[in-house]
């Protein structure tokens, strides 16, 4: 019956964005672009030689099973990971898409997650960020 097969595990298939948001000190690369060897139909051209500090990045949603594909990086526009023990929730936006995190259902979550004691969210397009709160205070990367 197929209500009893397992649903496939994620993949991040021709998402790719934490390739474009994430900066790779070793190539040179900064956050926001797009990595000169990567291609989302073709993916990284050199994962064999690739250098160590371009590491293995899982986003949360990856990591997540109650996140559902609507939260998807790709459908979502902004990638999510933690830093601080994950008591600090970075939301980190597509510059093309800077207020997508805005739309819904998203908002609502990110504010949620924001006021739930001992967690900081962090929403960054670029180096320009806002903390959301009761009001939302700007933040700038260090
Ligand atoms: S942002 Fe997440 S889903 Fe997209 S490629 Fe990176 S790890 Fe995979």
């Amino acid at each position: 019956m197929v209500g009893e097969l397992n649903p496939p595990a994620k993949s991040c298939g021709a998402c790719g964005l934490c390739r474009k948001l994430m900066g790779v000190t070793a190539l040179d690369k900064p956050a926001g672009r797009w990595r000169r060897h990567f291609s989302r139909a073709g993916g990284c051209a050199v994962y064999e030689t690739r250098p160590d500090d371009c590491g293995v990045f899982n986003c949360l949603w990856l990591l997540t099973d109650a996140l559902g594909p609507e939260r998807k990086p790709t459908a979502a526009g902004f990638v999510l990971h933690s830093e601080q023990g994950a008591a600090r929730l970075i939301v980190e936006s597509d510059p093309a898409r800077p207020h997508d995190w805005r739309r819904e259902p998203y908002q609502s979550t990110l504010r949620r997650w924001a006021a739930a004691p001992g967690m900081e969210v962090l929403v960054f397009a670029g180096r320009r960020g806002v903390r959301p709160g009761a009001v939302d205070a700007d933040v700038r990367r260090g």
